[in-house]
């Protein structure tokens, strides 16, 4: 028989490569319904389409200026030798509908702010002006226009306010309330049910007995839904009895958006997800080639989505970011579902099995030629501070067992490099 190469003995033993495995978990996750949502909860959503304004922005003409309102062409000779007198023949205030409009040889006092009335066409500024007793003469001549800020200048009727698509921050929330589009349209952010398996668990404000673990995945995760937008809800700790984890699951279900658990996926381990998971609905268990995060287990339960992460708390981490992250992206209609990536120069050796697209914890820096990428310390998968002092994942391809000092790696940055 001939020799086989790695790559061929880890087919024949069903190793699902990262693309496949995201492509299989993105083709069953749908965009979540769109809804109107009140502004202050709709930040940071996504329009579901396009948003159109119903009116002009701003909605009125009025006065850039306090002063009088005039018609341009009553003032054309008007100069501080030969003045031009007119009568004033009411207030326009911040507010109020003026309170006379402006006929041939009239004016009417006007604030900052406040609409012009009907007639005229300028505004004079009160230091180009000397009031008199109902009257006003004015010192300057105008065009047609000065001083006033026209209706539909920013916006008009009809116009796209904010792309469907597009994500709601803090300048379309404004816009959005000025315009009178308090309850936009848009896709929510998923509720994700956050499970931990594992009898050794405890939560983190226990005292561990020898043996126990603070249950850090629950945290670590909450931590990146919220960053990806999401809404998590801390279902708690389960223990290795596939009833048990039925049960939390389905007492969940009906506020849930998606779920996603972490623990009990691996082989030849007591499997509770597995076996809670496997025959009911359609969760399906499979390696993926990739270090750290090879278990993974995906499906629908409820016909909600389901993540079973592997336990080590770096596999945890590197899984939301290849499955989690994206799926609950397009879930809230992100158009954008991956990280920004850099290319960078190692400043150390990185390596991993050939096989598999490796993840190596990095610290990236910008310096004067270019992005660095220094490793961050071992590659076990539970060593949880080497991410905490990372900020990117540099990539080995498969088929690339290692790269050392001076090489240049694509790197994914998780989160800013100055942060
Ligand atoms: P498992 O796949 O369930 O065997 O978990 C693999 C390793 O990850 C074990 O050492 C677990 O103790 C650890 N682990 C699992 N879940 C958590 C968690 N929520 N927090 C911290 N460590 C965990
Ligand atoms: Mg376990």
């Amino acid at each position: 028989m001939a020799t086989r190469s790695v790559h061929d003995h880890d087919s024949a033993e069903g190793l699902v490569s990262l693309d496949d495995a995201r492509e299989k978990v993105l083709s069953q996750v749908r965009v979540l319904p769109p809804l109107e949502l009140p502004l202050t909860d709709a930040y940071g959503c996504v329009a579901a389409g396009d948003i159109t304004a119903a009116i002009d922005l701003p909605e009125f003409a009025s006065s850039a200026m306090d002063g009088f309102a005039v018609r341009a062409s009553d003032v054309e000779g008007a100069s501080p030798v030969e003045p031009v007198e007119l009568k004033v023949v009411g207030r326009a205030m911040i507010g109020q509908r003026p309170e006379a409009t402006v006929g041939m040889g009239e004016s009417v006092k006007i604030a900052t702010g406040a609409p012009i009335p009907g007639g005229a066409d300028a505004v004079i500024p009160v230091e180009n002006t000397e009031e008199d007793d109902g009257l006003v003469r004015v010192l300057e001549r105008a065009n047609a226009g000065r001083h006033v800020r026209p209706q539909g200048e920013d916006v008009r009727a009809g116009d796209v306010l904010v792309p469907g698509g597009k994500r709601l921050g803090a300048p379309e929330l404004g816009l959005l309330a000025n315009a009178g589009v308090p309850h936009p349209l848009v896709h929510p952010r998923p509720r994700v049910i956050v499970l931990s398996t594992g009898d050794e668990l405890i939560a983190p404000t226990e005292e561990p007995e020898f043996g126990q673990v603070r249950d850090s995945n629950a945290y670590m995760i909450f931590g990146a839904l919220r960053e990806a937008g999401a809404i998590p809800v801390l279902a708690g700790i389960v223990r290795d009895d596939p009833e048990a984890l039925k049960d939390a699951v389905l007492n969940y279900e009906i506020q849930a958006d998606a779920f996603v658990s972490s623990g009990g996926v691996s082989v030849g381990e007591r499997d509770v997800v597995k076996a809670a998971f496997y025959r009911r609905g359609d969760v399906d268990f499979y390696k993926v080639a990739m270090q750290p995060g090879m278990p993974q287990g995906f499906g629908l339960v409820e016909g909600k989505p389901f993540f079973g992460l592997p336990g080590n708390p770096v596999s945890v981490f590197v899984s939301f970011e290849m499955f989690v992250r994206p799926a609950v992206l397009k879930m809230m209609g992100r158009q954008h579902l991956g990280r920004p990536e850099v290319s960078a120069t190692l400043t150390g050796d990185v390596q991993g099995p050939r096989d598999k697209t490796v993840f190596a914890r990095v610290e990236v820096a910008r310096g004067a030629d270019g992005w660095s990428a220094t490793p961050t310390g071992g590659r076990g998968s539970n060593l949880i501070a080497t991410v905490v002092r990372a900020n990117g994942l540099a990539v080995l391809p498969p088929g690339v067992a290692s790269a050392s000092a001076g090489d240049r790696l694509s790197v994914m940055l998780f989160r800013a490099a100055e942060d």
